[in-house]
């Protein structure tokens, strides 16, 4: 066993780039390593480069990127955040996602302010500087031993070429013993021959080689482990000891990953390379975190009711959030993803009456009227039939707008995102929106504090009447529907702002239903799940 300790405080860097095809799982090998570092003892953490010219992921379409993630600072950030917040318990701040977007407009703003006068203004060195100065400060900032900086994209692609040369550049500055390189490659196997394949990864290192970076790990992903007859050609054709050569075969969960990179020296590797003295890993309570994901026993059947779910990825914080409450009560989940438009006309058989078979619905966040009146439906249905309902931003928003029009028979309640022109307008437009005209970053972001009333089930599951959590929204309930709301037993449970904000409602006398206007999800961790995610699978756990 093996572990580490930075003496001088000079921050190192572990770059990890990916080969072959996106889709490999880089996140998880970059916040596996880290979390591997951060057990050592070190002070860690991780940056995702993306290559895209968006200045942030906020108005990229989930259906093509996955899930837009939020952090405490209101950055609307590349979903890999998610997965290093969950992997190492940490809050991140939006400096930890650099696009190409991002870089540009902070070049492009230097020189209109004439900080380059004289110059003509290039990719190399201004470009490339701006990247080394951004991740030097990140390191600075947070006073970090070790930054994990992921690489978006696949070597080879044109627009990740600024950010590889900027760090061929950062290896030669602060030299070799304070750099390393991970490259995340595929051993496919063929079904003809049933063996795995090593040339893709040969040819990827090459291409890295050719733009000046040697590989110093290998990660390779594979489906069954690694052969020794593949690492050893891998190993002679990439110019990497064998043992820098990592299978990364399927785990039976992601939390399970630092374990497996460990089991084959992963920190041997590191700690020589980068001249790192010897400590101790402390595994703590991981390993038995891990191993909750994959041994328990039960299955609870959930449905999510989205706008976005033929690419599940736009909800992977949801997910993942479900997963770790599940597992906090031994069970497992087993998700349906149900595409909200297919709950617009129910009839007696239709798919919204199937939501019977469910032990829980819920309903995440979502944007614009397609599919919104089968969001609506499904939470009308699961209060009706008493099934649990876990509502989250647009899942709360819509269900509000239901329990109006089918339980306070108020007929036009819609949201003014729907219906601009509504006659009763129970969502609308925050009002600092009104004067909004810019999309990008401009919505109500971030962690804000929440005041919880007293004698409701949020404070139950909370046990605290104050607790902060992100937000993404540019609508809100209109308060003026509140007694509306209360003189039908509805229990309007936080808010923010001194009162402001409605934060949470619920339906009491009812299994569980639970909806808030911020996003839950951002706040699980494995061993450490979001309270109304653990109230919410208590309840759908509860056999009637
Ligand atoms: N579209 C809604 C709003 O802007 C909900 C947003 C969300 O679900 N994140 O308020």
């Amino acid at each position: 066993m093996q572990s580490v300790r930075n003496q001088v405080k000079r921050p190192k860097f572990i770059f990890v780039t990916g080969g072959v095809m996106s889709g490999l799982g880089k996140g998880v090998i970059t916040s596996s390593t880290a979390k591997l570092l951060q057990l050592s003892g070190l002070k860690v953490s991780c940056v995702k480069i993306d290559p895209y010219v968006n200045c942030d992921a906020g108005t990229m379409n989930p259906i093509a990127h996955g899930e837009v993630f939020v952090t405490n600072d209101g950055g609307e950030c590349d979903m890999d955040l998610g997965n290093y917040e969950r992997f190492l318990d940490i809050a991140l701040s939006k400096d930890h996602n650099l696009t190409t977007g991002r870089v540009y407009l902070d070049v492009i703003r230097a020189e209109r302010e004439g900080k380059y006068l004289g110059q003509c203004v290039q990719i190399i060195p201004h470009v490339t500087n701006a990247i080394k100065n951004h991740l030097l400060k990140i390191a600075k900032v947070d006073n970090l031993d070790i930054v994990v900086v992921e690489c978006g994209g696949t070597v080879g692609d044109i627009e990740s070429l600024p950010f590889l040369e900027a760090l061929r550049q950062l290896e030669l500055e602060i030299g070799h013993s304070n750099t390393l390189f991970i490259h995340v490659t595929l051993a496919p196997i063929l079904d003809v021959v049933g063996e795995q394949k090593t040339k893709p990864t040969q040819h990827s290192v090459q291409e890295l080689r050719r733009i000046g970076i040697q590989p110093d790990i290998l990660a390779v992903r594979c489906r069954t482990k690694l052969t020794s007859e593949a690492r050893r050609k891998i190993s002679l054709f990439a110019s990497i000891e064998e043992g820098s050569v990592i299978s990364c075969h399927d785990a039976p969960s992601i939390y399970k990953v630092p374990e497996l990179l460990e089991s084959q020296g992963m920190l041997n590797v590191i700690t020589e390379k980068l001249t790192l003295e010897n400590g101790t890993l402390k595994w703590l309570n991981w390993k038995t975190i891990a191993k909750s994901f994959y041994t328990n026993e039960g299955t609870l059947k959930i449905a999510i009711v989205g706008k976005y779910v033929s690419l599940p990825d736009s909800y992977v914080s949801v997910y993942h959030a479900l997963s770790h409450a599940a597992a906090s009560i031994g069970r497992k989940v087993e998700i349906d993803w149900i595409e909200s438009e297919q709950l617009e006309n129910p009839t007696n058989s239709s798919r919204l009456h199937q939501l019977r078979n469910y032990d829980g619905i819920l309903a995440p966040g979502g944007f614009g009227k397609r599919g919104s009146g089968g969001i609506m439906n499904a939470a009308n249905f699961a209060r009706k039939e008493n099934i649990p309902y876990l509502g989250i931003c647009f899942g709360f928003q819509l269900a509000i707008v239901a329990v109006l029009r089918n339980l306070c028979l108020i007929e036009n309640a819609s949201s003014t995102e729907l219906d601009p022109d509504t006659k009763d307008p129970v969502i609308e437009f925050l009002p600092e929106q009104k004067s909004t005209t810019e999309l990008g970053g401009t919505m109500r972001l971030g962690s804000h504090e929440i005041n919880i009333m007293p004698k409701t089930m949020a404070l139950r599951i909370y046990r605290n009447n104050r607790i902060f959590r992100r937000h993404r929204h540019r609508y809100e309930f209109n308060q003026k529907y509140k007694d509306v709301l209360l003189s039908k037993g509805v229990a309007l449970s936080a808010f923010s702002d001194n009162g402001k904000r409605l934060e949470i409602f619920e339906i009491p006398n009812h299994k569980f239903y639970f909806a808030s206007q911020y996003h839950s999800e951002f706040s699980s961790r494995p061993g450490k799940p979001e309270k109304s995610f653990v109230g919410f699978v208590r309840a759908a756990s509860i056999k009637s």
